[in-house]
């Protein structure tokens, strides 16, 4: 059944073919009490092609399921290929609310821009979130910290093995929904210390949202996990003393002073989520400094009693403490070290924010469902 629905931008005419056969209320139900994150995706999704001559054009909603794509797709050989994280919260009144949705589609652009991607307009991308929504709004859960993980994607579809950008792209967004990361206690986690690999480079995509970064990072996630770390902490390529991030998180440090410092560079996603931490934080009266950062400093002020907590953060997990850094040669905290009381207090505001328990000082909710 297609279906045209009136659209709040009259230019952007969805077109909306709807699922045959979705889950029913009962199975939508029992995944939604049961989430695992990212491994059931919601009845529908949306997409948005792009060629050179046509610019973007047919969008559409339609059902949930495998993309046709030319064994020669520029992406599968060459990683032309960016995406974004978002998550669709459900309030208390059961309306739908997502998070600085502005800012994932400005940073989608800049990912695109690197990446010699066409870059999609603000208005298509938040259009796309409200048609998804207006036909899986139900699959946004209601439990305490579960939400509807809203992936957006970008790649380079041109059946070519030249190598030059993709002269045919698609745009898409598909939906999961998600569980709390924590279970009923928010535990501290460790971190391992690559020592060897690296994420990014002096003029390189570390500050796009590009799949091909976390290929890089999967080698030095499977260390870390054989060292018994749930995460990686990379540091820069030139020197290997400054923080850059975790393979999807950014990290911040807290002095006892209640300084919070975080890594400045070129070479690292700009996370939303630390964005608005550091404001929130600095709306409390503590000072944030965005600067390089070396390990020794960590390692010497957490020595010190200087610095007195760590955290790494991103829509996903949203605020989560880290207990220890684990390196070939040293350690630093340790595995059941408690919670830090800053990390926690600016975890609840945000997540407060995002669910409509607190008010929203900077306008950075917007609804989805209207
Ligand atoms: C997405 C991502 C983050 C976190 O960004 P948020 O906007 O906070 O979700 C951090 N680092 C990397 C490498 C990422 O891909």
């Amino acid at each position: 059944m297609t279906i045209s629905l009136p659209m709040a931008t009259p230019d952007i005419q969805f077109q909306v073919t709807l699922n045959p056969a979705p889950l029913s209320d009962s199975e939508r139900q029992a995944v939604l009490d049961n989430p695992v994150f990212g491994t059931v995706f919601t009845d529908h999704m949306v997409d948005i092609c792009w060629s050179e001559k046509g610019g973007w054009h047919r969008p559409r909603v339609q059902p949930y399921g495998p993309i046709p794509l030319d064994p020669a797709a520029s992406v599968l050989h060459y990683g032309q290929e960016i995406f974004e994280g978002m998550k669709g919260y459900r309030h208390e009144d059961g309306s739908i609310w997502t998070f600085r949705p502005d800012q994932n589609a400005l940073r989608l652009q800049r990912s695109a821009k690197r990446m010699a991607l066409p870059e999609l307009p603000v208005e298509y991308f938040l259009q796309a979130l409200k048609e998804l929504i207006a036909v899986d709004g139900a699959w946004v859960p209601s439990a305490p910290e579960t939400s509807l993980y809203i992936r957006p994607f970008m790649f380079a579809k041109e059946a070519f093995l030249g190598v030059r950008p993709a002269n045919k792209v698609a745009f898409y967004v598909i939906a999961s929904p998600v569980g709390p990361y924590f279970g009923d206690t928010v535990s501290p986690v460790s971190i391992w210390l690559s020592t060897h690999y690296s994420r990014a480079g002096k003029g390189g995509t570390g500050a796009a949202k590009a799949g091909g970064n976390y290929a890089a990072s999967l080698v030095a996630q499977t260390e870390a996990a054989e060292n018994g770390c749930k995460q990686v902490l990379f540091l820069d390529s030139e020197e290997g003393r400054f923080l850059e991030e975790l393979g999807g998180m950014n990290v911040v440090l807290v002095h006892k002073d209640g300084t919070l410092v975080t890594p400045h560079s070129e070479t690292i996603l700009q996370g939303i989520t630390r964005d608005s931490v550091l404001q929130l934080a600095e709306d409390a009266g503590h000072t944030v400094e965005r600067r390089p950062i070396t390990i020794d400093e960590w390692r010497e002020g957490s020595a010190s009693g200087d610095i007195v907590e760590a955290f790494a953060c991103g829509t996903a997990a949203t605020v989560v403490p880290i207990g220890q850094l684990k390196a070939p040669d040293f350690t630093i905290g340790s595995a059941d070290a408690p919670p830090g009381e800053v990390t926690m207090s600016l975890r609840s505001q945000l997540i407060d924010i995002q669910y409509g328990r607190a008010a929203d000082p900077h306008g950075w909710m917007q609804r989805l469902d209207q």
